[in-house]
């Protein structure tokens, strides 16, 4: 008698839960199966473990050296990477960019005149060229007075003579506090501002030559470079970056009257070169034509040796392609490694992808980079639809173990795949503690030290484990394009 109601029970209790587990993987399957997770955390103690990473940022750093766009050694790290990309068993290709090639030449900057001053004396200033198109001072230099800025606003109200002839010095500082608090990338943004449009500014004004404060967080005297731009069809002026201390000494003389400066920039820009991307395929299993990108990039700034930016970008997405052959994992979709050719001057390796690949963007799963140093990392930067971010809850609970958990959606997710990004693809980057990143970024002293090699391994780790997750991801990921940057149209 109570056996049939009993397995009516039964039945009616099975079919509830049933239906309960089907309702429920309807509104979020599982991402990942036992069996992938598991395999993730094999991933996470092997990366955890391996010193790949640090041994490539060494080669590239102190073998090769800086990687400036069209320098030899440029070329002889996109030999170098893909050499070892083939040797762990990727399907390697270069894919052809045709990059700038400008070149520094000599730096030299001095007060010859100023309030005070003793008798057959100059100020030596500590300057460093910043790449644009103009060719320089020529051989002579040019001796001009010298009018400080602290801001756009105080350019724009000076009068015309105050400026034309003259050589502007733009002392914007470097926002300190808020990078001690964490938002170094914040203070970077306000900062270079001045550096990459601050001698186009001045130049409208008829200036001579533009000295920009250096966009860096560190006082030791050091300028930091890179990338100035002149609208099309605009004069340029030579323009360089001046240290922290030396934009304050000269806002302090120029309020006690007149100062003028000589100063020798003979960097120039030389016909374009052809470079590369190198790319790297591990082919997936499943869904090889579907992709995964781990990126960072190749080229470098010359005064240091470009370990933080980007070397360690392009050794931890070595590492991730490493740790999956090391433990024979192969993943459901294809992971490709990219080391992007001619980031800083202005995304060139980037931007060919874009237009080589437009036509298999749907393809494109998803793209990683990392390009803010080695920092301790936290967690995963994930743009741009907030959507997927609950998907990635048994990734983060699964990443916490070694500390970098939390998943968050951020547009700060790499320069060289924002024409994927705009397109739609989702794209991601490890949170760092970038608290120190620019008190070395385009330095002299961006160089292999700079680098805890406990922390690379952990941004390793992050990254090896994310690209494999993706890779073997059952979701479809929701995809939202973004709005077109001007620099990239
Ligand atoms: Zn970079």
């Amino acid at each position: 008698m109570t056996r049939p109601s009993l397995t009516r029970l039964s039945l009616a209790l099975f079919a509830t839960v049933f239906l309960a587990v089907v309702a429920q993987s309807q509104v979020t399957p599982a991402a990942w199966s036992p069996e992938t997770l598991q395999q993730l955390r094999q991933v996470q103690q092997a990366a955890l473990a391996d010193d790949y990473a640090y041994q490539q940022v060494a080669h590239l750093t102190d073998n090769i050296g800086p990687r400036l766009i069209g320098s030899s050694q440029a070329a002889a790290a996109v030999q170098y990477v893909a050499e070892e990309l083939r040797r762990l068993g990727l399907d390697v290709t270069l894919e052809k960019v045709m990059v700038p090639h400008w070149v520094r030449g000599e730096e030299r900057a001095e007060l010859i005149s100023y309030p005070g001053q003793a008798p057959g004396t100059t100020q030596k200033i500590v300057v460093t060229a910043l790449a644009s198109p103009n060719n320089g001072t020529g051989a002579d230099g040019i001796t001009a007075e010298v009018v400080v800025v602290n801001n756009f606003a105080e350019l724009a109200a000076l009068p015309a003579d105050k400026v034309a002839g003259r050589i502007v010095v733009f002392n914007y500082p470097f926002d300190e506090r808020m990078t001690a608090a964490g938002f170094a990338l914040q203070a970077y943004g306000e900062a270079v501002a001045y550096r990459a449009e601050g001698p186009a500014a001045a130049s409208r004004r008829g200036a001579l030559a533009a000295l920009v404060r250096s966009a860096g967080s560190a006082d030791f005297r050091l300028p930091h470079t890179g990338l100035t731009e002149f609208p099309a069809g605009q004069p340029t002026i030579p323009s360089g970056a001046i240290t922290a201390e030396d934009a304050a000494l000269m806002a302090r003389l120029a309020a006690q009257g007149t100062v003028r400066m000589h100063l020798l920039l003979t960097s120039k820009m030389l016909p374009e070169v052809e470079s590369y991307n190198v790319i790297g395929d591990l082919k997936g299993s499943e869904h090889p034509e579907q992709v995964v990108i781990v990126s960072g990039h190749l080229d470098s700034w010359d005064l240091g040796t470009g370990a933080l930016d980007d070397g360690a970008g392009v050794a931890i997405a070595m590492e991730a392609a490493q740790v999956l052959k090391q433990l024979h994992l192969q993943p459901r979709r294809t992971i490709r490694v990219v080391a992007w050719m001619a980031e800083e001057m202005g995304v060139f390796g980037g931007k060919v992808y874009g237009k080589e690949h437009a036509t298999q963007v749907a393809d494109h799963y998803a793209a990683i980079e990392t390009d803010l140093g080695a920092g301790h990392p936290v967690g995963i930067n994930a743009c741009c639809d907030e959507a997927m971010l609950p998907l990635f809850e048994p990734l983060g609970a699964l990443l916490q173990t070694s500390g970098a958990g939390i998943v968050r959606a951020s547009e700060e997710t790499g320069a060289d795949i924002l024409p994927l990004k705009v397109a739609g693809v989702p794209t991601f980057s490890p949170i760092q503690d970038v608290r120190t990143y620019f008190d070395y970024h385009h330095s002299a002293a961006d160089t292999l030290d700079k680098i805890d090699a406990r922390q690379l391994r952990e941004n390793a780790t992050v990254i090896a484990v994310l690209a494999y997750a993706l890779a073997n991801m059952n979701a479809q990921l929701p995809r939202k394009p973004q709005p077109v940057p001007e620099w990239m149209k």
